[in-house]
């Protein structure tokens, strides 16, 4: 078993806690923020009339912490906890620059608070998910999601076709960082692939278009890798991979792996994207997984790894999508068990059932 963390444990695990002692932050995105806030300031206490000075007190307050905010920037103290000197979460920063006190520094009250907007962020992270059970044709679909703590950066979605002769998308991805700043790039993505699914575009195309949007949207440093699949009824699947793990074929031949076909989105807005296709006979299935799942140790520190995971789903050809999620999940909760698991595990099994099975199951 795991050991449990407490709430407020998993809080500061979630926002990245790396702290170097007097380590000033220069970064020229919180720089840039940084500037539009003055400039704001400035623009909105010069429409405060003369005449009402109490008004514009709070704006000349907060004004003064900007300024002195930038001030430090240059002295190189920007970031440094008022209360340990260690450094404050650059998660923290980037949500509001302003901020003074590491997490381990903020009160009991304020790190209750902070628990309440990552619990409510939670919430509507789990909103976004699709059904965990999807039928589309004979393509039988299961995933099981799994964040590390209360947030996730992994990202999967389902979006069934809008017209009767369309082809279901499934997409598994991993965006770059953990926490709060992982979990919004993460909606993101989901708010991105809802609308580009609808207008109908070729599965590269589409990728292109999402990465030149991704790349305009995110901050530097911050990128997702992304298997984007089509599959049509008739058994055939196209798949794009924007530097994600490989996908795992299952088939009677043993385990076949589908590669990367280009590079993470947000990296190079240039970024182009082959389309590999790939027939499927019934009882075969493609199983997708994020990197938390490969990545998973053991108590030596031995990586779980690909050939794991190809192991324990090479054994299980002809399993529901359901079956051989579970039973590939159970295996590396064997082999990790004892080690707490550091990364969010996402792992989904696109099935296609024989006809029969399909039609008696129906
Ligand atoms: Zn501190």
């Amino acid at each position: 078993m795991p050991e449990s963390d407490s709430a407020a444990t998993q809080t500061a695990r979630i926002l990245e806690p790396e702290r170097k002692p007097m380590a000033g932050v220069t970064d020229p995105y919180l720089r840039e923020q940084l500037e539009k806030r003055r400039v704001e300031l400035k623009t909105a206490i010069s429409a405060v009339p003369a005449t009402d000075a109490p008004a514009a007190a709070p704006l000349v307050d907060l004004l003064d912490q900007v300024d002195s905010a930038v001030h430090r920037m240059d002295q190189g103290a920007y970031g440094i906890c008022d209360g340990c000197q260690g450094t404050v979460e650059r998660a923290r920063l980037i949500a509001d620059p302003l901020v003074r006190l590491c997490l381990d520094c903020l009160s009991s009250d304020e790190q209750r608070a902070l628990e309440r907007d990552l619990e409510l962020a939670s919430q509507v992270q789990r909103g976004l998910l699709p059904q965990t059970d999807v039928r589309f044709g004979d393509w039988r679909i299961h995933y099981q999601y799994k964040p590390a703590g209360i947030v996730s950066g992994d990202y999967c979605d389902l979006i069934p076709p809008v017209s009767q002769d369309g082809k279901l998308f499934f997409l598994l991805g991993d965006v770059s960082g953990k926490g709060v700043a992982a979990s919004l790039l993460m909606t993101h993505l989901n708010a991105m692939f809802r609308t580009l699914a609808s207008i109908g575009l070729e599965l590269d195309k589409l990728l292109e278009l999402a990465n030149r949007l991704f790349c305009e949207s995110t901050i530097a440093g911050q990128y997702a890798t992304l298997v984007c699949g089509r599959a049509s009824k008739t058994g055939e699947i196209e798949i794009a991979s924007s530097g994600h793990p490989p996908a795992l074929l299952v088939s009677p031949n043993g385990v076949k792996q589908v590669g990367a076909t280009g590079l993470p989105l947000g990296m190079f807005s240039t970024s182009r994207y082959a389309v590999q296709r790939i027939r499927l006979e019934p009882g075969d299935s493609l199983l997708l997984f994020t990197d938390g799942i490969s990545e998973a140790r053991d108590l030596s520190g031995q990586e779980y790894g690909i050939g794991g995971l190809s192991r324990a789903a090479g054994d299980r050809h002809g399993w529901a999508s359901k079956d051989l999620v579970a039973a590939c999940l159970e295996d590396v909760e064997r082999y990790s068990a004892g080690v707490r698991q550091a990364d969010d595990q996402t792992l989904m099994a696109v099935h296609l059932a024989q006809s029969s099975a399909a039609a008696f199951n129906d």
